[in-house]
């Protein structure tokens, strides 16, 4: 079968970029020291199995062809691409993050740059294919699931190097979207371990607007979504790099805040004294409320209603009328 070859290859190409990382000069001096400057300890870099792909042109592709392994599957995984006629490493002089699945096979890889250039991207990520469906995936689910499901809660980052920092710091509930907005597939993923969805995000990021278009949807899937927002620069790995797990995870604790809440303070703070936008985010967020399902959660949906009617100051009974209006 197609997934099963794919499945064979990542796992082959896993092992020889782990072995190049810890075994070939290079990817000691190179590889092995990023991670080490990034204060990735050794036990962590073995336990998301980390690697590093060398800066030749092609030492991945004819080890793997070598080994026998198809080259037109070996581009379906991206792995290998054709650079003047001739099959060359994709990956290479990069640090590679390998992509598991729920169960710990491999689905694609993430391959990040040594140094930041102009002309290069930061990340190339693995191509969609048979087994990596972007919108299905959730970078960090097989380490996190157990903690997931024994706290009741997943948080959510943005990286991959934030997933990693966070687990090394003790906080292992956590999974990252890699940079992009949310999708249902991967809110239904969630719900399989909790409905308790914590989104850690940079203040100013174009992360916390994504999520903010996918609230209404993790809302209808039943999720209760909380926010806790960093401060100005930094992301969970640079910020608990810099404070500390205890802090980091104190600070979780002080800053968490109701997602729905926050964005109902954020249109009021955009909304000024305009009465047209004033009316019309008072409508947003009777949407908003009226996706929480009522037999599931009434007291939830109250609640709500409650607080943003006090917030808005405006009259409980003509806010519930107006979230009736959105349900049919
Ligand atoms: P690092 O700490 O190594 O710089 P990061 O995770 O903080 O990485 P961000 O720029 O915050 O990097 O991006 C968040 C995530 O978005 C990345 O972990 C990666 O999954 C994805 N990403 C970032 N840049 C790219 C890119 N150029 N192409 C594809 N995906 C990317
Ligand atoms: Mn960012
Ligand atoms: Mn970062
Ligand atoms: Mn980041």
């Amino acid at each position: 079968l197609m997934a099963d070859s794919l499945f064979i290859i990542n796992n082959y190409a896993r092992e020889y970029f782990t072995d190049t990382l810890f075994n070939k000069p290079e990817g000691q001096n190179v590889g092995l020291s990023y991670f080490e400057e990034r204060g990735f300890t050794e036990e962590t870099i073995k336990k998301f199995q980390l690697g590093y792909c060398l800066n030749t042109f092609d030492s991945f592709a004819k080890s793997a062809l070598d080994k026998g392994y198809n080259l037109e599957y070996l581009q379906k995984t991206g792995l290998v691409t054709i650079r003047n006629d001739q099959p060359a490493d994709n990956y290479r002089g990069r640090v590679i993050f390998p992509i598991h699945n729920q169960s710990g096979k491999i689905l694609g890889f993430g391959a990040r740059i040594l140094v930041k250039s102009d002309r290069a991207p930061k990340y190339i990520n693995s191509p969609e294919n048979e087994i990596y469906v972007k919108s299905r995936v959730l970078y960090g689910t097989y380490f996190a699931r157990h903690a997931i499901d024994k706290l009741n809660e997943c948080l959510l980052v943005e990286g991959y190097t934030d997933v990693i920092s966070l687990h090394q710091a003790g906080v292992e509930n956590v999974v990252a979207s890699s940079g992009t907005s949310l999708t249902q597939d991967q809110l239904r993923l969630i719900k399989k371990y909790t409905n308790n969805l914590t989104i850690l995000y940079d203040g100013d990021s174009a992360g916390v607007k994504a999520a903010l278009r996918g609230l209404d949807m993790a809302i209808e899937e039943g999720l209760n979504v909380k926010l806790v927002l960093l401060p100005d620069k930094e992301d969970p790995d640079s910020y608990v790099q810099k404070i500390g797990a205890e802090a980091f995870r104190e600070f979780i604790k002080e800053h968490k805040q109701d997602f729905v809440l926050f964005k109902l303070q954020l249109s009021m703070q955009e909304a000024g004294t305009d009465s047209n936008k004033k009316s019309q985010l008072v409508n947003e967020i009777a949407e908003t409320i009226s996706k929480i399902d009522k037999a599931e959660d009434f007291t939830r949906q109250q609640d709500y209603i409650r607080q943003c009617s006090q917030l808005l100051h405006i009259d409980e009974q003509g806010l519930i009328q107006l979230v009736n209006k959105f349900i049919r």
